[in-house]
């Protein structure tokens, strides 16, 4: 419906248009009747509904209506798999239909900065392109149902610890290269109708009042169009907070953000024209959902649950299966053992927190899956409320795996160990699990590890399973879709969205997380993840992009369109995969780019492409990917602006970042050569590698030398030798004259510095 937002503003009192900008209680916007704005629901998020409908908190505490629990992000992100997310998005917007919400508060496009931080299940990678496309697909598939979404939590908001007072130091290139590049592809491509800002500080300046990251970067660089929503008590100063772009304070402020505005108003401290601006980003998107509802909408819950059974398979992670222990034979007995098997953990704690329409019990769905009921037992092992041994559920544990063909231990983090609120001190799973593995495979050689866990631990027990099946939190349907994959009758297709480092310490942010006091530097810079593990050559537990199938996949075929090409251009990549197994699979293909000199530290590789494909045994499919200037650029903190530096690049292709299977490499030019101004301190190997200047200068330095012993030039055809190129490397140009002996004079130095920026200015 056409509607003049801006006659609507006009029509406000002060106290109306203020009183837009915070909340009406903990859900609700407020509305103004008089003028028909109608008030509307925002609501957890990311991975279901949590619409409470009693009391209310931020917390995940209170109860909230049935809703599907999809698979985490970590899950989700798992899976690779632009167009499956999008349809989670798209089930997640006809819920919010089904109940009344307007907006649906994720999701999380913060980086993994550290396995620690207890909020990663909700984030998706320690990857910028793989956070921000699959943000992106999430973003579509809400929107496409006339439902909003927040993109969350802007910025920085990479640990729990003091998440509300901390202060994130991070310099300018790691900040746009690392944690502000998933929210940027993300923006650009997905347009979010609203935007939360982050509890944290951001180089000094709290998140909900930094106009740098709200306006400057957001909106102008950007483009973003909607508004920006406080994360659920982030405001730490309101007037500041809207000068910078913060235009919806949550939950209600019970008139003390409010009044600070008037008063500002009144007293001239804020000017009304930054209090409509704000109203009126508020109300086009309040008028956004408002014509968007569907007034009867509903949605098919058993049909939500088995998308959420398909996601979780997709996103589950095959990381170890020797002697092709897996797929389990239906025929065969299997042990099943683990409190986690009855009890599942299949979501995270804290404001994600859902109330699922349904949950499946793991043991009970093996049973379903196998041939016999009875071919599957199953044994408690441990106690999930504390790590103490117990020695009598052990030897039941024993007892049951030694009468069966297999044991399957499920092993994981109980919610105590990882929740919204609080990051984790180690990566150990609990005591009592541990001695459970190593009890049970004093008796049982064949071993599966099934883990339910939000982010990596270290798995010091790993020579003792034969297979390992990385679950994460599955969601409410993940007992389905873990019987689906111990049997076979689908086929692990996830790969890791995060690097499994072997041991805490291995991690970049090691030594720095989780900063002290109120302040965490982010020293690492742009090294997190396999950019940190592969250039400094780590080896990790399991890489990113690493995960097993039942079948086999061979690559071949590599073709690049373009050997020679500008950075305003685009480059196309094909790659041929063949499933060579026996069975029906998936595989995601992925491509990096390496940079093979620069000037700038580079990692080893980036992430810049990747598709996951369907394939029956023995077929082939050709996969394509286009490239552009970001997947060769850095960000140039002189220019404020992405570079390519003019070079050869490595196309790789991979099965993870640890795995390159094929490689090619293109010639980039770059349509902006930096050009720096000479000046007495200019080194001359920097003169000298500038294809520009080099002629000149090689000719100047000669006739500056001539009377020179100590730079004695040789007449070899170049105008002078290798030698004495390296040895000149470092000079500052002042040095012609200081080693002289008076026979270069100042006035012949400042001479040749005026010829050469001459130079410059003519190329
Ligand atoms: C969380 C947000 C959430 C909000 C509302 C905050 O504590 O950080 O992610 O959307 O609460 O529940």
């Amino acid at each position: 419906m056409e509607r003049d937002i801006k006659k609507l503003i006009e029509e406000m009192t002060l106290e109306e248009k203020v009183g837009m900008c915070s909340g009406l209680d903990f859900w609700h916007l407020k509305g103004v009747e008089r003028l028909d704005i109608p008030s509307i629901m925002v609501t957890d998020g990311p991975h279901g509904l949590r619409k409470q409908a009693g009391s209310a908190d931020h917390l995940g505490l209170s109860d909230s209506v049935p809703a599907t629990c999809f698979p985490s992000a970590v899950g989700l992100a798992s899976s690779w798999d632009r167009e499956l997310i999008e349809e989670v998005g798209v089930a997640l917007g006809e819920e919010s239909q089904a109940e009344n919400v307007g907006v649906l508060l994720g999701p999380g496009a913060n980086i993994k900065r550290s396995p620690l931080c207890g909020r990663n299940f909700e984030y998706f990678s320690e990857d910028p392109y793989l956070s921000s496309e699959m943000a992106t697909s999430h973003i579509k598939g809400v929107q496409s149902q006339g439902v909003g979404t927040s993109l969350k939590h802007f910025a920085a908001n990479n640990q729990e610890h003091r998440r509300m007072s901390t202060d994130a130091v991070i310099d300018e290139r790691t900040l746009r290269e690392i944690y502000l590049a998933s929210f940027e592809n993300t923006v650009k491509k997905s347009q979010p109708w609203t935007v939360m800002c982050a509890y944290n500080k951001v180089n000094g300046e709290f998140a909900s009042e930094n106009k740098t990251l709200l306006t400057d970067i957001l909106r102008d660089e950007w483009g973003f169009e909607g508004f920006v929503v406080s994360d659920w008590g982030a405001v730490n100063e309101r007037v500041p907070g809207l000068e910078a772009g913060l235009e919806l304070e949550m939950p209600a402020n019970n008139g003390l953000g409010d009044n600070k505005i008037l008063e500002a108003i009144k007293n001239g401290n804020l000017s009304e024209e930054k209090l409509d601006r704000a109203v009126e980003r508020l109300l086009r998107i309040i008028f956004m959902a408002v014509d968007h509802r569907k007034e009867d909408a509903s949605y098919d819950k058993e049909e939500h649950h088995q998308l959420a059974r398909k996601v979780a398979r997709e996103g589950m992670v095959l990381l170890k299966n020797e002697d092709d222990t897996l797929p389990l034979s239906k025929d065969n007995k299997v042990a099943v053992i683990g409190a986690l098997a009855s009890k599942p953990r299949y979501q995270g704690g804290g404001s994600s927190h859902i109330n699922p329409t349904k949950l499946e019990n793991i043991y009970e769905e093996m049973q379903k899956t196998a041939s016999k009921q009875s071919n599957v037992t199953y044994a408690q092992g441990y106690h999930l409320d504390s790590d103490k041994l117990d020695e009598q559920l052990i030897e039941e544990a024993k007892d049951a795996a030694k009468g069966s063909d297999a044991a399957v231990l499920f092993i994981g983090l109980p919610d105590r160990y990882e929740s919204e609120g609080y990051d984790r001190t180690h990566l150990h799973i609990p005591e009592n699990q541990r001695h459970l593995i190593e009890e049970v495979a004093k008796v049982q050689p064949n071993i599966t590890v099934v883990l339910s866990n939000g982010a990596p631990i270290e798995m010091p027990w790993l020579n003792q399973a034969k297979a390992v099946l990385e679950g994460y939190l599955g969601g409410q349907a993940l007992g389905g879709a873990i019987a689906d994959l111990l049997y076979g009758d689908a086929n692990p297709s996830g790969k890791l969205a995060e690097t499994f480092p072997v041991k805490l310490s291995d991690n970049p942010s090691y030594l720095n997380f989780p900063g002290e006091g109120d302040k965490v530097e982010y020293k690492e810079g742009i090294f997190v993840g396999y950019r940190y593990y592969d250039t400094k050559e780590i080896e990790p537990l399991f890489p990113f992009g690493y995960g097993l199938s039942y079948t086999s996949f061979e690559y071949s075929n590599l073709t690049v369109s373009n050997k020679e090409m500008k950075d305003t251009d685009t480059v196309t990549v094909t790659v041929k995969v063949k499933n060579t197994g026996h069975m029906a699979g998936k595989e995601t293909i992925q491509l990096y780019v390496r940079d093979q000199e620069s000037t700038m530290i580079r990692p080893e590789k980036e992430l810049k492409g990747f598709e996951k494909v369907a394939l029956q045994p023995g077929e082939e499919k050709t996969v394509t990917f286009t490239l552009d200037q970001g997947a060769f650029a850095y960000y140039n903190v002189d220019l404020k602006d992405w570079h390519v530096e003019t070079g050869e690049f490595d196309i790789l292709i991979g099965k993870s970042s640890k795995e390159i299977v094929l490689k090619d490499t293109i010639n980039v030019t770059s349509s902006i050569e930096l050009v720096q101004q000479v000046h007495r301190n200019t080194n001359i190997g920097d003169i000298l590698s500038n294809p520009t200047l080099a002629p000149l200068a090689k000719e100047l330095l000669k006739e500056a030398n001539k009377d020179n012993p100590l730079f004695n030039m040789s007449d070899d055809s170049e105008g002078m030798s290798d030698m004495m190129e390296a040895m000149m490397k470092y000079l500052p140009l002042r040095a012609l004259a200081n080693f002289s002996g008076g026979s270069f004079t100042e006035e012949m130095l400042t001479d040749m510095i005026n010829q050469l920026n001459e130079e410059v200015k003519v190329s």
